[in-house]
């Protein structure tokens, strides 16, 4: 662990006592400032409003070392303002520093479309997604290790100079990762062993608001949240901004929800929204701004 203030850290959050969404352990650290003898300093690029604000702040010398690169990871079912967010970000002269797309060679679609067409009987390992369930409970969330962190740790380590498997020291990529101060429950340590866990925008106190004002102060369109088209991490207020601004990812959305239920030999019915009703069929013309919302998404790494 690398903390330059761990008494001002452990008041605004327990890192090493968060527990994963999934079995993999935090073997990696975190560290509160740069990290001494990095070998790549790396932002992790989801393309919402929090890591795009960190870019463009690392861009204009507000934050610093300037990261070597970002990294975003595609999972080919992003919406298209996301898509338009990276491609912006990409072009002339908005970053003085490279971003890496990734991905894991294929599309979480895929694997719902295809789970949807194969056999009771069949043996294709599928990766799940925290679909709501007819009993009540959540699929795991499997999609974001393996269509994001996965991917992006490749990349990590490809562009440190290691081959796969072989030993990385630890602290060898510093990790910026976009996560305010109203989303610090998702502050959490590297998993890999080599990476380290930087928030810069805890370091510098910033809210989700305090970044929709930075971006407007200096002029900068504000993204709209990231995530895969048909998460079922949304209010109901994101799925009709969904539904309004992009309707060719929603009517996506909407087909996707329905091939949850058509999988054959499951225990469950799975449900993209909440309500556990089909999307198609949802009124969201009153869905009201309450807050945030989304705070299970996987931007910025999941804690990504
Ligand atoms: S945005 Fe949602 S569906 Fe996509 S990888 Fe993350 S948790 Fe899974």
């Amino acid at each position: 662990m690398n903390a330059r203030n761990p008494e001002t850290t452990t008041a605004l959050f327990a890192l090493t006592s968060q527990q994963s969404p999934t079995p993999r352990a935090r073997r990696g650290g975190w560290s509160w400032g740069p990290v001494e003898g990095a070998k790549l300093r790396v932002l992790s690029l989801g393309a919402g409003i929090q890591s795009t604000t960190l870019a463009l702040m690392a861009a204009q010398g507000e934050i610093g070392p300037m990261p070597d690169c970002a990294i975003f990871a595609d999972t080919g079912d992003e919406s298209t303002p996301t898509l338009e967010t990276v491609a912006w970000l990409s072009s002339g002269n908005v970053l003085p520093f490279p971003i890496h797309r990734v991905s894991a060679g294929r599309k979480i679609s895929d694997d719902i479309r295809l789970r949807a067409t194969e056999g009771p009987g069949g043996s294709r390992r599928f990766a799940s997604a925290p679909f709501f369930t007819g009993n009540g409970g959540r699929g795991r969330r499997q999609c974001t290790r393996e269509f994001k962190i996965e991917p992006i740790e490749k990349e990590q380590r490809r562009l440190a100079g290691y081959l796969p498997r072989q030993i990385m020291p630890k602290g060898t990529v510093e990790v910026w990762i976009g996560i305010s101060l109203d989303e610090v429950v998702r502050a959490g340590a590297a998993f890999a062993r080599w990476a380290v866990h930087r928030h810069p925008l805890l370091e510098k106190r910033m809210t989700r608001q305090d970044c929709v004002a930075w971006l407007r102060r200096h002029d900068y369109p504000v993204p709209e949240k990231s995530a895969c088209i048909f998460c079922p991490n949304r209010t109901d207020f994101e799925w009709r901004r969904l539904k309004e601004r992009d309707p060719a990812s929603f009517a996506a959305a909407v087909e996707i929800d329905a091939l949850c239920r058509q999988a054959p030999g499951m225990r469950h019915q799975e449900f993209v929204h909440a309500s556990r009703r089909p999307l198609a069929e949802i009124d969201f013309s009153s869905a009201e701004d309450r807050g945030q919302g989304m705070l299970d998404i996987c931007e910025a790494g999941c804690g990504l």
